[in-house]
């Protein structure tokens, strides 16, 4: 079993049975079926965080990070294993619209406007639009003036920032964010990830977020799981002490340095016992 959870916090056995439990998933596999073959994505993962703590997932490409989110937003089921967010099921989380979501392929509505499509989840939610809140989110992600614009109008970039503007629109409970800064370029990104920081820190959603950026996870996460190349399990959780609030500047310190060569270290060993498998 490498399944190792390295936490210092109640995060251990205390998560089990407290309310103030945020993601857990226990022993997670998932198998895909895909004509005669079988994907196995997960194998046995394990992973829990706090209510509103923030942490990322790190792994090699294909080991099962967007499973994992897609599981939690109840868009996939576990083959085996469980998966809870604040004690409730995917499903029930879903039906209580408490649920920020930005993935990957940013899946706006394409006859939509910029505006229509970040005030959305109101809409489904049958609650009346914060207008206030969606122009914040617009100033936010660098979008005003695009307001009246058709994704299709867009770039991959300004889409993104669309669907991360509609995820945190909502002022969600949870958040869950598959790779939202990936298709920017570094200067966007880095406002991105301080502006991110600065909401979070104002409402601290129990956030999940994939990325391959090393530096991203360590400067927003309390904590940071790597995972191991498919099929995907919990290599380890390292814990980022570094104190709150954060300004970019920290990313010059010796700590943040030592976390982020810890980072690099298991992710490349967990690519390279895959290859010699
Ligand atoms: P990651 O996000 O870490 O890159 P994914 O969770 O997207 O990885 O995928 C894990 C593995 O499961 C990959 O090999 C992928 O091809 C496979 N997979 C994911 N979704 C499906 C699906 N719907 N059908 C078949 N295989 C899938
Ligand atoms: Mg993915």
């Amino acid at each position: 079993m490498t399944d190792v959870v390295t936490t210092s916090t109640s995060a251990g056995a205390g998560g089990a049975t407290s309310l103030g439990t945020g993601v857990r998933i226990d022993s997670l596999t998932k198998t895909f079926r895909a004509g005669r073959r079988t994907v196995r994505a997960l194998e046995d993962a394990t992973l829990w965080t706090d209510k509103g703590s923030f942490l990322s997932l790190l792994g090699p490409s294909g080991c099962g990070k967007s499973t994992i989110l897609r599981i939690l937003a109840g868009l996939e089921e576990p083959t085996s294993g469980t998966a809870l967010v604040e004690g409730r099921t995917p499903l029930q989380l879903r039906r209580g619209h408490e649920l920020g979501i930005a993935f990957q392929d940013s899946a706006l509505l394409p006859w939509r406007s910029v505006l229509s499509n970040i005030r959305l989840p109101f809409e489904v939610s049958g609650r009346t639009p914060d207008h206030a809140l969606v122009a914040e989110m617009i100033r936010l992600v660098g979008l005003e003036g695009f307001e009246k614009a058709k994704p299709a109008q867009l770039s991959g970039g300004m889409r993104q920032r669309v669907s991360i503007a509609r995820a945190l629109v909502v002022k969600p409970s949870v958040l869950l964010l598959d790779e939202p800064f990936g298709a920017l370029d570094d200067m966007t990104r880095q406002r991105l990830n301080v502006e991110l920081l600065r909401i979070w820190t104002e409402k601290p959603a129990t956030t999940l977020m994939v990325t391959h950026g090393i530096s991203e996870a360590i400067f927003l996460s309390d904590r940071v799981a790597v995972m191991s190349a498919r099929p995907g399990r919990v290599q380890e959780v390292i814990d980022v002490d570094l104190p709150r609030p954060r300004t970019p500047d920290l990313m010059r310190t010796p700590e943040f340095h030592a976390l982020h060569d810890r980072a690099s270290e298991l992710l490349f060993d967990g690519a390279s016992a895959a290859r010699e498998e």
